[in-house]
């Protein structure tokens, strides 16, 4: 809730276990519920101008980006992996095909992709491969299972999102919460750039696939002219939407990730990220939040007001 005349936030609002409205007063707030709800939060609080992407004007929503993704699975007959015995995210990197690692540009993309190989943790279910054409039931499916269990490895890359002017978050039309305020929609596309760092980093993955001489392996990446597909998972590194930048114009937060119009209100996680840079969110998240709580103790609770102009 805005307090329009002085340029802060004067609290929020919530809702009771009885489903009853009540208004908590805050002398500053935090608002850090996750990128997507970071946005939609902001929307329905009408705090910032929407992003309206004929225009190219306002700033909630703009700049959402993503990452993509692929995998490679190879089945080695005669080694036995252990999955069972890993810590979920243990595996390996390769970063030299990282934004600013190497020479795009002659490759048709700009940006990077990591290629990494990880020995998930060998659950009953999402630790189980077959060989393309089993059937996913009855006596021939027990048997593959019982033959390929621990004999898979997979390599998989995960590549930068540019953000697009036609790439967003605004406040859907149609579709609501039980409460009655509209869910949050998601315009979104694969680009030419990202299919074909996709293609590279693919090409790359076969080479290493040839050095390691699987007995077979399978692929899942995309291909030119595909489109997101929201029914499978692939990531959950969503950026961008409430950004952080030098221009009230262009972003929703200063550098402090303090809104530039209510100076009491600052909006932590990947919302603020420009760009998606293709590396888990989670540590810079984490780095971007000491840094606005450093300035939050050590020059806004004494000083409460823009910690940085607008112009
Ligand atoms: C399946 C999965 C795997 C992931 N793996 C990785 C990984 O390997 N590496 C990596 O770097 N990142 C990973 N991430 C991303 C990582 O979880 C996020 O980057 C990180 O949690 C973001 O921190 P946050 O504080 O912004 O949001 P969150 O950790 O999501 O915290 C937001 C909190 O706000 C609460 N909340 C939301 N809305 C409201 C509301 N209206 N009122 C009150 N509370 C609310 C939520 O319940 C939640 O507790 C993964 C995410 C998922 C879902």
């Amino acid at each position: 809730m805005k307090h329009e005349e002085d340029e802060t936030v004067k609290g929020v609002i919530y809702r009771d276990a009885d489903g009853n409205e009540v208004f908590q007063p805050a002398g500053m707030v935090i608002l850090a519920s996750f990128p997507l709800s970071n946005v939609r939060l902001l929307l329905l609080s009408e705090i910032g101008e929407p992003y309206d992407p004929e225009s190219n004007t306002g700033v909630v929503g703009r700049n959402f980006s993503y990452q993509i993704t692929g995998s490679m699975d190879l089945y080695f007959k005669d080694h036995q992996f252990n999955p069972f015995i890993s810590a979920g995210g243990s595996g390996q990197v390769i970063d030299d095909f990282s934004p600013d690692t190497f020479d795009t540009e002659q490759h048709g993309f700009i940006g990077g992709s990591y290629i990494y190989t990880t020995q998930g943790p060998g659950g009953a279910i999402g630790a189980l491969r077959t060989p393309p054409g089993t059937p996913q039931w009855g006596s021939e499916w027990k048997k593959q299972v019982r033959e390929h269990y621990g004999h898979h490895m997979m390599l998989g890359t995960t590549g930068t999102n540019m953000s697009y002017r036609d790439v967003y978050l605004d406040l859907d039309p149609t579709y609501k919460d039980p409460h009655g305020d509209p869910l949050l929609r998601m315009t979104y596309d694969w680009k030419d750039n990202d299919l074909r760092m996709t293609e590279f980093m693919a090409a790359r993955m076969r080479e290493i696939v040839a050095q390691l001489q699987p007995d077979y392996h399978t692929e899942s990446v995309k291909q030119r002219g595909d489109h997101f597909d929201p029914s499978s998972y692939q990531s959950t590194h969503l950026t961008g939407g409430a950004i952080m930048g030098t221009d009230p114009k262009t972003s929703v937060l200063n550098r402090y990730l303090q809104h530039w119009d209510a100076h009491n209100l600052f909006v932590m996680g990947a919302s603020a990220f420009p760009q998606n840079m293709q590396h888990n969110p989670t540590g810079t998240v984490a780095a971007l939040t000491y840094w606005s709580a450093q300035h939050i103790r050590e020059r806004y609770l004494d000083n409460p007001g823009p910690l940085m102009s607008r112009s």
